[in-house]
């Protein structure tokens, strides 16, 4: 791995990445779009694009430009709706290659297959186009120095410290940690698989563990971000849950404002998503509404009412107590992976990627020892057999009940007002 001090802030030069900053106001540009086909695709971005003000006011002939997928680990089809759809990337690809720019796609994944990328059919998109992609794992890291609240230092891949533009591609998808994942947490994926499971061991607490996210988004926040919403995931994302169409890309160059208006797509408000406040209150863009110019499609006609959150949706209380309830109800909420016997293949992913080591094999099944669980959900995710369910305490799912009462009643009063 190579590794470096972050050379252009040691030599006082300012900071490169300092000035992709999303502009004062933020425009969040909504287009409906039917399906993966390539017509309804190119449409959408077409308009996305004229909406903010063209490609010529992001992407200059000759950029480095850094395409960030959400790609996960392992790799899955397209149809499972896990990650950016590589037909949505291809014609974002298409549009930016007429710039004139030098492009490379990529994610940081964690494979058993010589080739991660061919599953989910980013190796044949990118080899058409003749676009680099690249596993970022492969490319070297540099040590960057982090003004964060829980980072002071951290690893980013080269090929995203060296690019001049980075565009970031996030999925629409619930999280069953993080509650929702977008566009700042899209960019947890530019560090090594390896710190990635260490942070998740170290920042147990999803609020601080968010605050980890919003640290990192600091330090490498995108002057484009383009959400491929046209089907979702609801229910227990980012990789278990089910496909939900919803028939939209969402685009804006503040990350946060993006956030902002795509999870009220899906049904939360703003202040439920710790990523989108804590980033909001750092400035580092803006989930305030009457900050945000929405373009395109209104906001309120293309609320998805049916979309369904992952089992840990804690907003409704989190304002509201003090914090030692609040840590009592957040421990009953917590969801706990347990192995389903009859659907595991003893494939032992989980195994590997357990940050604690407390999964073993154990008569041709994983087994999970509760005591060593930290609960980052990292087995579930990588789990391709849905072989991992996640429970929850009956006082955690008679909350989330309870909040999800509060949010239908909110939302009718919003509508109101
Ligand atoms: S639980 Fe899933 S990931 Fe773990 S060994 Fe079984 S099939 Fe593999
Ligand atoms: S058992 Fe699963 S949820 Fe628990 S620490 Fe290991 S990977 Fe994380």
């Amino acid at each position: 791995m190579f590794q470096e001090k972050n050379k252009k802030e040691a030599r006082g030069e300012p900071d490169a990445l300092a000035r992709r900053m999303p502009q004062a106001r933020s425009r969040v540009v909504i287009s409906r779009c039917a399906s993966y086909d390539r017509r309804d695709l190119s449409l959408a971005l077409r308009r996305i694009f004229d909406s903010l003000g063209g490609l010529s006011s992001v992407v200059k002939q000759g950029s480095r430009v850094f395409v960030k997928i959400n790609h996960l680990s392992p790799s899955s089809p397209p149809e499972r709706a896990i990650l950016t759809h590589p037909s949505f990337t291809r014609e974002v690809l298409q549009l930016l290659s007429d710039s004139g720019a030098e492009l490379t796609v990529g994610d940081d994944i964690y494979s058993r297959h010589p080739d991660g990328f061919s599953l989910s059919g980013y190796r044949a998109v990118c080899d058409e186009l003749g676009v680099r992609l690249v596993n970022l794992k492969e490319t070297g890291f540099v040590e960057v120095a982090v003004h964060g609240k829980v980072l002071k230092k951290t690893y980013i891949a080269r090929p995203v410290v060296d690019a001049d533009v980075i565009i970031n591609l996030p999925k629409l998808k619930t999280h069953s940690f993080a509650i929702f994942t977008g566009a700042i947490k899209n960019m947890y994926g530019v560090i090594p698989h390896g710190l990635r499971l260490a942070y998740h061991r170290r920042y147990v607490r999803n609020d601080v563990f968010s605050q980890m996210l919003v640290d990192l988004f600091s330090c490498v926040p995108p002057q484009l971000n383009i959400m491929d919403a046209v089907v979702g995931m609801e229910g227990e994302g980012p990789s278990a849950g089910k496909p939900k169409k919803v028939g939209l890309i969402l685009a804006s160059r503040d990350a946060v404002a993006l956030d902002a208006a795509a999870a009220r797509v899906i049904g939360y408000g703003s202040s439920a998503i710790y990523t989108t406040v804590f980033a909001d209150e750092r400035s580092l863009g803006t989930a305030d509404f009457r900050k945000i110019e929405v373009a395109g499609e209104r906001l309120e006609d293309v609320v998805v009412s049916d979309f369904r959150h992952s089992a840990v949706a804690v907003s409704f209380f989190k304002r509201w107590l003090p914090s030692v309830l609040y840590a009592y109800i957040q421990n009953q909420l917590t969801l706990i992976p347990e192995i389903r016997r009859v659907a595991c293949e003893a494939c032992l992913e989980c195994v590997s990627i357990c940050p604690p080591r407390a999964i073993s094999l154990l008569d041709d099944a994983a087994c999970i020892d509760e005591s060593n669980c930290i609960h980052c959900l990292c087995c579930h995710e990588i789990c391709q057999y849905q072989a991992i369910k996640l429970k929850q305490l009956p006082l955690g799912r008679l909350l989330r009940k309870g909040d999800a009462v509060f949010k239908k009643a909110s939302a009718i009063l919003n509508k109101r007002t």
